[in-house]
């Protein structure tokens, strides 16, 4: 076999901006195989290929085969200092081999915890791993790969919808860790779990959130309905929607989520093999194009997906007939939709418009007012909506 897609240039060959990928589905499988090891815990593979094969997909599977793909491999690497640590660093490095410059990483710190984690996760014994310490350790492990590769990185604190009573303790770490890295709190898991989005704990994260000033996003519309997406944005006060493709199905609900520029992290190859998308039907980013939502292309969970930032972009590419100005926009809103501070968000938009070759608006207190842009410049500004 030919490793066609390997030699292949990538499709949107610039600066790239990501804002949803989970940090424990973007591991190399030669680490896991090494703390398996190391650790003598047993995995169903003893190869980079064996294992690629049982927890890589190809095709659609349901949640729970999705999900059990983390059983295989989390235990390796979950309670241990020094995995956790080199999973951050290395997930650095591999955003900058894909040319991304900016990202919003994610993770569960209860679900690499061993100790004061009510249950403890994996079937792991009890052990002294807190998630206050693992987020330690992932913003050290984040930091030192934002020095070593020139990929600036934030993270984000994930809830998870069938354990409401992590919740509080999670914002409590977005609070702690705020100047170290993270930026937000999320809520993954299952959204088909009946008014998960109202369970109690959950709320209480979401409410001290918008109290604290921490930035909220939470997974809905990806398999669950329109009305998850209503609740993520009326109860939990979310300010960006991760996948969100099932908004459209609510007219009412998206057109006000459109009005106001919500902001969805779209992941198209994972909607693909999760089944959030039935490849029969038109898939939502397509609406989000025509409609010049403000949404990112994002990869997920690229371990499982067997995929780069590439495919995600390739996919849309080929399949949708996205064009490199749509990819400009998407990006610029992207940086736009991001959690940094203002100051850090400029400077991120600035490097993305040098890169992009888009002039920037002459401020008005500045002396070169009045100097007039080319007018091919102008009109690529026009045509990408950029204001
Ligand atoms: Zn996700």
């Amino acid at each position: 076999m030919q490793t066609v897609t390997m030699s292949q240039p990538p499709v949107f060959d610039k600066p790239k901006v990501e804002l949803h990928v989970h940090l424990d589905g973007a591991i190399k499988l030669e680490t896991i195989l090494y703390y398996a090891k190391k650790r003598g815990i047993p995995l169903p593979a003893n190869t980079v290929e064996e294992l690629r094969d049982i927890i890589g997909m190809d095709e659609p599977l349901s949640l729970p085969g999705f999900l059990a793909k983390f059983g295989y491999y989390m235990p390796a690497i979950a309670g241990d200092r020094e995995a956790i640590k080199r999973m951050a660093y290395e997930f650095v490095e591999m955003k900058a081999k894909e040319g991304v410059v900016y990202v919003e990483v994610r993770y569960s710190p209860h679900l690499l915890a061993n100790s004061k984690v009510e249950p403890v996760p994996w079937n792991q014994a009890e052990g002294d791993l807190t998630p206050d310490e693992v987020v330690f350790l992932i913003s050290q492990g984040l930091q030192e790969g934002e020095r070593d590769f020139n990929v600036k990185v934030r993270s984000i604190l994930c809830c998870v919808r069938h354990m409401p009573n992590w919740s509080p303790e999670v914002v409590e770490l977005c609070k702690k860790y705020r100047q170290q890295m993270v930026v937000a709190i999320d809520l993954a898991g299952d959204e088909t779990i009946e008014d998960s989005s109202l369970f109690p704990g959950h709320i209480q994260a979401y409410e001290e959130a918008v109290k604290s000033g921490i930035h909220r996003t939470v997974h809905a519309g990806e398999v669950g309905s329109a009305e998850i997406v209503q609740q993520a944005v009326d109860v939990l006060h979310t300010e960006r929607i991760g996948h969100g493709y099932h908004a459209v199905e609510n007219t009412a609900l998206y057109d006000k989520l459109l009005e106001e520029n919500m902001h969805f992290e779209v992941c198209p190859w994972s909607s693909y093999l999760t089944g959030a998308w039935k490849p029969d039907t038109l898939h939502a980013v397509i609406r989000f194009k025509d409609d010049k939502a403000n949404y990112s292309l994002n990869t997920d969970d690229p371990l499982i997906f067997k995929s780069t930032i590439d495919t995600d972009y390739r996919m849309v590419k080929t399949q949708m007939g996205f064009t490199e100005d749509e990819f400009i926009r998407l990006n610029i809103n992207a940086a736009k939709s991001s959690f940094l501070p203002d100051n850090e968000k400029k400077e991120l938009l600035d490097q993305l418009y040098e890169a992009y070759q888009i002039p920037q608006p002459v401020s008005k207190d500045s002396p070169s007012v009045g100097v007039m842009l080319p007018p091919t410049q102008q009109s690529k500004r026009e045509k990408l909506l950029i204001p």
